[in-house]
């Protein structure tokens, strides 16, 4: 079977086996790409229209116990100015971004700053202020209880990139005292609560293979996340992954078409990594299937700390300038930013 008669099968049977994935990541061109983007961008249409849902990420703090090999803010990173907002100021990102259109507030940060009792609190006062908005939370790992307190304080989304879903290579790129079996309990017991739950992958990340990205299609496909996080892996100074060649952007784009393909409701981030790689890379990973993009909240001042790889667009920028940047980007390629929460919905996915 040739590329294009893989696509297709993908595109009609939701499923390829891991032989057949792997022929594909091995022989893929850009004719490829370019097909199954098309297919993608057309999936994504007939779902979302030309609307794109937005998300505003509040950073709000830089601190982590983790050591993950590949991340700038890593515990060993002597080099950063470790930082943590306060509950009015998140507050205070998230009033600012409401007035803006926002109505997802995703808060960020690196792993166990803040007692799980404060980070509840500050979703229950987000909440009210703003009860038309969603909550994502992005605060890694963390044990049932503490993801049920959460839930039940109202967050809505969960986003937990399982960073591969090869056992040996997460071991490559994380030190001893981390598991990916834990990793993977934790997204089982995000969707088990109810979250929307998503999952997701550096691309080219050090000691990734074609075996390894057969393995993440495979786990999307029996995982079923609600979001799918893809960016490139961008390469930090103050890492030991320094001088590992960044990820592919193509590989990239084609990867967001094909999670596209295989599973149509998807929300797929065009992420701040790929704008990074490429100028135009929120607007290519649009047009290959994506149809979220998460600007930065955060406050101005401490955007730079926040570096989890070299060079991150957009630091020097206030949330204004972001969200009419973006605005007039999505325009440009005939999209529209649209204002709601923008929740999945795997209903509208039988709409053809
Ligand atoms: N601490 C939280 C969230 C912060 S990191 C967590 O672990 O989930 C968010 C994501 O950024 C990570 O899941 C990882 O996939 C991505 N990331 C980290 N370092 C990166 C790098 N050097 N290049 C590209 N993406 C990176």
């Amino acid at each position: 079977m040739n590329n294009k008669a893989l696509i297709d099968k993908l595109n009609t049977e939701k499923h390829l086996s891991k032989d057949e994935w792997m022929t594909l990541f091995d022989t893929w061109d850009e004719d490829d790409r370019k097909y199954a983007a098309s297919i993608a961008k057309t999936i994504a249409q007939r779902i979302y229209g030309n609307k794109i849902y937005i998300r505003g990420i509040v950073e709000f703090s830089n601190i982590c116990r983790n050591d993950c090999y590949y991340c700038g803010i890593r515990r060993s990173n002597t080099d950063v100015s470790r930082y943590c907002l306060t509950e009015d100021e998140i507050l205070g990102c998230c009033d600012e971004g409401y007035g803006l259109g926002f109505r997802t507030f995703v808060l960020q940060s690196g792993e166990h700053i803040l007692k799980p009792e404060q980070v509840a609190d500050v979703v229950k006062k987000i909440k009210k202020a703003h009860p038309d908005c969603a909550v994502t939370l992005s605060l890694g790992e963390e044990e049932y209880e503490t993801y049920k307190l959460w839930r039940e304080a109202g967050a809505d989304r969960y986003l937990l990139r399982h960073e591969t879903a090869n056992e040996a290579h997460y071991k490559k790129l994380h030190p001893e005292n981390m598991s990916w079996q834990h990793r993977m309990d934790c997204l089982k017991n995000l969707k088990k609560l109810g979250y929307q739950t998503g999952a997701g992958i550096m691309v080219g990340s050090p000691y990734q293979t074609n075996e390894c990205l057969a393995d993440d299609m495979r786990f999307f496909e029996s995982f079923k996340p609600e979001m799918i996080g893809i960016g490139p892996f961008l390469p930090h100074k103050d890492t030991p992954f320094k001088d590992e060649p960044k990820g592919s952007y193509e590989l990239t784009l084609f990867l967001l078409s094909l999670c596209r393909i295989l599973l149509p409701s998807v929300l797929l981030p065009a992420t701040t990594a790929l704008g990074t790689i490429h100028l135009k890379g929120r607007e290519e990973g649009v047009l290959a299937g994506a149809n979220v993009i998460m600007p930065n909240l955060s406050p101005t001042a401490v955007r730079k700390k926040y570096m989890l790889y070299d060079n991150k667009i957009c630091t020097g920028d206030e949330s204004a300038q972001c969200r009419g940047c973006l605005e007039r980007r999505m325009k440009a390629i005939g999209y529209e930013i649209e204002i709601s929460r923008g929740d999945h919905n795997d209903k509208i996915c039988d709409i053809r």
